[in-house]
C-alpha cells in the first residue's frame, strides 16, 4: 500500500499565494525556516532575519498586513510553489524524484543504496565531520566541471563566535573551509542570490533535510527560473538544530564552557564538546532540549528524504558517512568516486547500530508532524511504544 494523496498532484490550477503560506504553514508552525519561499520571491517583499530567536521569513510591505501581499493578489504564487511544508509537499516532491510516493514502511524515504563512506584524502576525511563524504563530493563535483560552486555554511569571521552563516564555497580550499557540523541553523539557500550576481549559475545545496526538499518542491511545481541553479542537491540528516542562545544560557551559563574556546562538536547520544585545552564534555540532549529551535518542532524529515544523497553520521564511529543514495544522479556520482578511488565505501547493512537508528529516528521525527496537517508525512508511522513504566519516549 502506498501513502495516499488528498487531491491528484498537479491537476488543479496554482493560485496560492503568500497568504495562505502565511495562514497554513507560517502561523501553523510547521514552517522550518529554509528560506524556500524568500529566494524564490520574484518581487523581493519577503524578509529573513537569520540570528537567535528567528529563522523565518517575514513579509516586507505593509499594504495588506503582515499576512497577505499585494503581488500575491495580483496572481504571483511564487512562494507556495517553493515551500516545502506546504499542502502535499511530500508526495509532490516523492512523486517528481521517484515517480512515486513512498511506501508506508518507507520512514526513511525511497532509495537506490545505503553505504557508509569516507573520503580518501586523508585531509579531507580529518576535516569533516563524520568520513568527509560530503566534503570529498563538492571537490570532485568541481574538479570535474560539475557545478562552478556549492551552497554551503561558515562560520563567521575568525570562527570564536560559532555563528554559522549560509556562503559560498567557490573551490576546493573554500569546501575545507566550511567542513564539519554546526548544530545551529545556516539557510543554506540564501547564499543563491550572491551567487546568481556573481554569475556561478550550476551550484551543489548542502542542507539539513528541511532544505534539501526545496529544490524538488519547487521542480514539481514548475516554479521556473530561480530552481534551474540547483544542479546537486546533498542532505544533512537532521532530527533538530538549537538556538544560538544555548551557547550563552547553557554551555556558559551552567558549565563554564566559552564558545570562543569550543574547537569542535558533535552529537552522539548526547551534545559532545572539544575544547582548545583538550578537554572533552558531553551534556545531555535532555538539558539542551529546551533551546531546540522553533521551526525544528514540528519536522518530519530526519532522513533528507529528496535529497540526491543524504548523508549522516549514525554509524558505530565517526570515520564514516553514512550515505542513502537516493537518485539516478546521486548513484552515478557516487559509483564515479568510488570508482576513481576518491572515496572509499561499504555496505551500510554492516553497521547494524546505524541501521537501526536511521529507521527510529525516522519514525520518531515523523511522529512531530502535526495530525491536522496533510496526512502523507504520517503514514506507516507506529505509535510510539510503551516503556515499562507505561509511558512513552519523547522525542528530542
Ligand atoms: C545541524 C545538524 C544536525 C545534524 N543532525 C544529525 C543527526 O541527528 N544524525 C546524523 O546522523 N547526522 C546528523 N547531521 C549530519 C552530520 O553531522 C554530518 O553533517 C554528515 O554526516 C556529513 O558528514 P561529512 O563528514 O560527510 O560532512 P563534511 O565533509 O564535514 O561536510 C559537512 C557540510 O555541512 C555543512 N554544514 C555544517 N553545519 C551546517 C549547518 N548548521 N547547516 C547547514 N549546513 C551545515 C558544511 O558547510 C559542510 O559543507 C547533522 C548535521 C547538522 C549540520
Ligand atoms: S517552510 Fe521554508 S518555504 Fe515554507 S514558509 Fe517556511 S521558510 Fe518559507
Ligand atoms: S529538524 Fe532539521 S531538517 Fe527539520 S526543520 Fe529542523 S533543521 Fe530543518
Amino acid at each position: 500500500m502506498t501513502v495516499t494523496e488528498t487531491a491528484p498532484i498537479g491537476t488543479e490550477r496554482w493560485t496560492n499565494q503568500w497568504k495562505e503560506l502565511y495562514e497554513e504553514v507560517i502561523n501553523t508552525g510547521l514552517c522550518t525556516g529554509c528560506a524556500g519561499c524568500v529566494i524564490s520571491c520574484p518581487h523581493e517583499v519577503i524578509g529573513y532575519k537569520h540570528e537567535e530567536g528567528n529563522y523565518k521569513p517575514f513579509h516586507l510591505e505593509e499594504e495588506l498586513g503582515i499576512d497577505n501581499c499585494t503581488h500575491g493578489e495580483k496572481g504571483c504564487t511564487s512562494c507556495t510553489r517553493a515551500c516545502p511544508r506546504f499542502r502535499s509537499w511530500e508526495p509532490e516532491a516523492d512523486t517528481h524524484l521517484f515517480g512515486k510516493v513512498r511506501e508506508e514502511n518507507q520512514m526513511y524515504g525511497q532509495y537506490k543504496q545505503l553505504l557508509l563512506v569516507r573520503a580518501a584524502d586523508d585531509k579531507v576525511h580529518e576535516l569533516g565531520q563524520d568520513g568527509g563524504f560530503v566534503s570529498a563530493m563538492l571537490i570532485w563535483l568541481m574538479k570535474n566541471d560539475y557545478i562552478d560552486a556549492a551552497l554551503t555554511s561558515f562560520l563567521e569571521g575568525d570562527g570564536t563566535s560559532w555563528k554559522a552563516l549560509p556562503g559560498i564555497a567557490r573551490n576546493p580550499e573554500d569546501v575545507l573551509r566550511a567542513a564539519g557540523s554546526r548544530y545551529t541553523y545556516s539557510a543554506n539557500t540564501l547564499a543563491l542570490k550572491q551567487a546568481q550576481e556573481e554569475g556561478l549559475s550550476r551550484l551543489a545545496l548542502v542542507g539539513m533535510s528541511c532544505q534539501s526538499s526545496v529544490p524538488p518542491i519547487m521542480w514539481k511545481r514548475k516554479i521556473g527560473k530561480v530552481s534551474k541553479p540547483f544542479l546537486f542537491n546533498i542532505g544533512l540528516l537532521c532530527s533538530k538544530t538549537f538556538d544560538d542562545a544555548i551557547f550563552e544560557e547553557l554551555f556558559l551559563a551552567k558549565y563554564g564552557l566559552k564558545k570562543e574556546e569550543m574547537v569542535k562538536m558533535n552529537i552522539k547520544g548526547a551534545f559532545q564538546i572539544w575544547m582548545k585545552d583538550g578537554s572533552f564534555h558531553e551534556i545531555d540532549l535532555k538539558e539542551c532540549h529546551q533551546w531546540t529551535r522553533e521551526g525544528c518542532k514540528t519536522c518530519p524529515d530526519f532522513a533528507a528524504e529528496h535529497a540526491d544523497i543524504s548523508t549522516g553520521g549514525i554509524g558505530e564511529d565517526n570515520a564514516w558517512t553514512l550515505c542513502v543514495v537516493r537518485t539516478e544522479l546521486g548513484e552515478e556520482v557516487m559509483n564515479r568516486m568510488i570508482a576513481d578511488g576518491s572515496v572509499i565505501a561499504r555496505p551500510a547493512e554492516t553497521d547494524a547500530t546505524a541501521m537501526k537508528l536511521l529507521k527510529l529516528l525516522s519514525t520518531v521525527s515523523r511522529r512531530r508532524w502535526p495530525a491536522n496537517a496533510h496526512p502523507a508525512p504520517l503514514v506507516g508511522v507506529p505509535p510510539p511504544k510503551k516503556k515499562a513504566d507505561g509511558s512513552t519516549p519523547a522525542a528530542h
